[in-house]
């Protein structure tokens, strides 16, 4: 191989993290969403989380989904409807497990890679970690609105990798 062929094939920062965000997911064992975040500080990986029950708790494999029913409002021809959605609350989300098993000094002016958009919870506590930069592939367009004000109004990128192609390994299916 030539230096130019492989410099087309060297994936750039950006994909490389994200290549490993959805590697880490694959440890999921939530069968609704695989999740997967790392952090990074300065080109260098200072962490990876997934979504999942706490250490030594039956999972979602062992025990099934802890299945939470909520109502969501939608627009629907310019008008509020009420839907119902069902959620899985035995997880704790990637971005949470990210938060607990990192610390704060590492964590000023870095920058997260996540599979999916953070939900308003996660994107509520990434705001307050220390962060930078978020970056994401899938969209999660139900806490989209409040997610990117409040990203605006701390001075966090907030990015989407719409280009980015998940590895063939990764679980891609979403149950919502
Ligand atoms: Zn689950
Ligand atoms: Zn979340």
């Amino acid at each position: 191989m030539n230096i130019q062929t492989q410099d087309a094939a060297r994936k750039d920062w950006d994909t490389y993290f994200m290549d490993i965000a959805y590697m880490v997911s694959t440890r999921s064992r939530c069968s609704r969403r695989h999740v997967g975040a790392v952090l990074v500080q300065g080109k260098k990986l200072l962490g990876t989380a997934y979504n999942g029950a706490p250490m030594g708790v039956q999972d979602c494999l062992e025990a099934g989904c802890m299945i939470a029913e909520e109502v969501e409002m939608k627009l629907v021809d310019g008008r509020e409807q009420p839907f119902k959605k069902q959620r899985c609350i035995r997880t704790i989300h990637a971005e949470q497990n990210l938060l607990l098993f990192t610390d704060r000094a590492d964590r000023e002016g870095s920058i997260v890679y996540v599979t999916d958009q953070p939900c308003w919870t996660c994107a509520n506590m990434l705001a307050n970690s220390g962060i930078m930069e978020i970056v994401y592939h899938r969209s999660y367009p139900k806490d989209n609105e409040k997610v990117e004000r409040l990203m605006e109004l701390k001075g966090i990128i907030f990015r989407c990798l719409d280009h980015f192609e998940p590895p063939a390994q990764a679980h891609m299916e979403v149950t919502s």
